[in-house]
């Protein structure tokens, strides 16, 4: 399976060019940003998160913030009660357990004890713990959204019923840990531009022939 996920992963390199780098901000950051991100597009996240940083001067800020205004404030992201509630409780939780607001630490931890301290923060799931140590950390972890999620499932890699939690597991294991940014992020882009949920455009890819639901269609 190893090499077969090195291939797909080789052929959306040639197709689609370098993965970009993560940018380079904090952990703090990233754990904000992933929770506007929740149920929106990267448009509206990064408006809402560039508002955020405009708005206030600190973390300390945010997590004192009344919680309308916050919500206010963070409102193009969508859901601003739910969000503005968790931003301010994964804050809280952070100052509280680690003294101030760094997730640092995490780096010093084992992946599977990094995921456990962050999927205890209410809101924070496999996915959001992912992007943070993935994206922020350089961690061999894989993030799995909507579009990792459906096209893996697709090409076969994990079975058509495995949820998104139990996805991020398997294919923690398959993917070979040196490809797992980039294959993640490629994932994406050919999600996004080929294998959409409705009317996947197959032939126009790259991928159809290692494809087990194309391949099934075509029997
Ligand atoms: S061949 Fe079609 S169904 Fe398979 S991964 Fe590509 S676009 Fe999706």
């Amino acid at each position: 399976m190893s090499e077969e996920i090195r291939e797909i992963n080789r052929r959306l390199k040639q197709h689609f060019g370098e993965a970009p780098r993560p940018e380079k901000q904090s952990g703090v950051d990233y754990l904000v940003e992933t929770i506007l991100s929740q149920n929106t597009n990267d448009i509206n996240r990064d408006k809402a998160f560039k508002k955020l940083k405009e708005y206030y001067e600190s973390w300390e800020d945010v997590e004192s913030a009344d919680r309308e205004e916050l919500t206010d404030v963070i409102r193009v992201a969508g859901l601003g009660p739910t969000k503005a509630e968790r931003i301010q409780e994964s804050l809280r939780i952070t100052r509280e357990e680690v003294g101030e607001y760094n997730l640092d630490f995490l780096n010093d931890l084992s992946i599977e004890d990094a995921k456990t301290w962050l999927e205890d923060i209410p809101g924070i799931g496999p996915k959001t713990a992912a992007i943070i140590l993935c994206f922020h950390f350089d961690r061999p972890v894989i993030p799995v959204d909507t579009h990792v999620h459906r096209v893996s499932k697709r090409l076969g890699l994990i079975p058509e019923s495995t949820s998104r939690k139990k996805a991020h597991k398997l294919l923690d294991e398959k993917v070979p840990d040196d490809i797992k940014y980039e294959f993640h992020r490629l994932l994406i882009e050919y999600g996004r531009k080929y294998c959409k949920a409705r009317h996947p455009k197959c032939m126009e890819g790259p991928l159809s022939d290692l494809c087990e639901a194309h391949n099934r269609k075509e029997k």
